[in-house]
């Protein structure tokens, strides 16, 4: 696992080359907040970093209900027992929902959230489309984005179901593709620093590439 380490995050990356799966520690000023938990195995050295920080881990956001999010939730909840679970409220609908093909949490959800709530200094945004109930983190200190798999970068930048050759799957596992171009115009509309995704390295804000990925994202509806 590679680790970034930066002033107010560190992102974890599993296998970084063939197959980059990324998660976040959030670093506030007393405690801190895991954006996503890769996929299983990787618990171990999740809990490591974390425990390096020192700081204690208030919460456990995951971006949406996939086994390459979810991961070990439950293995490292039994380290960190005080942190809390969040999923957001469509998400926790759909988990049973048998089309929606979202996987079982091993874990009990604490919380659930909705656009507008805030989870220490992450702002709460509803952004559909990978699945139904994804949302998007925004770290109001930095204006960085944290947005699970509504977009990619590895293999190309893309849209949520925009299907990159080189690194396909974030698209096959995509729900709705309209809705994921509408919630990418909508957050991008705020210009955010950067974009961080589940697969791949950060977006910087770049009128161009995101206009670009809107445009090929359109090209593959129509
Ligand atoms: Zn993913």
């Amino acid at each position: 696992m590679k680790v970034i380490r930066e002033k107010f995050h560190n992102q974890l990356v599993t296998m970084p080359r063939l197959f980059p799966i990324n998660c976040y520690l959030i670093k506030e000023q007393k405690f801190m907040t895991l954006i996503d938990c890769s996929k299983k195995g990787e618990s171990r050295k999740i809990i490591d970093v974390i425990q390096s920080e020192g700081c204690p881990l208030k919460h456990i956001i995951l971006t949406h209900a996939h086994s390459d999010h979810i991961g070990d939730v439950d293995k490292i909840k039994k380290v960190f027992p005080k942190a809390e679970i969040i999923l957001s409220e469509k998400e926790n609908q759909d988990l049973n929902h048998k089309e929606r093909k979202l996987s079982p949490l091993p874990v009990q959800v604490d919380r659930l959230v909705k656009e507008g709530d805030y989870v220490g200094s992450l702002l709460v945004k509803e952004t559909p489309g990978h699945t139904r109930g994804s949302i998007s983190l925004i770290d109001l200190r930095t204006h960085f984005a944290f947005v699970g798999d509504l977009i990619q970068t590895k293999g190309g930048n893309a849209i949520a179901g925009d299907r990159r050759f080189i690194f396909p799957f974030p698209a096959m596992a995509t729900q709705d593709k309209t809705a994921a171009i509408q919630s990418f115009e909508k957050i991008s509309k705020d210009q955010y620093a950067r974009y961080y995704c589940g697969h791949g390295s950060y977006l910087e804000n770049n009128s161009e590439k995101i206009q670009r990925m809107i445009a090929r994202g359109n090209a593959k509806i129509n």
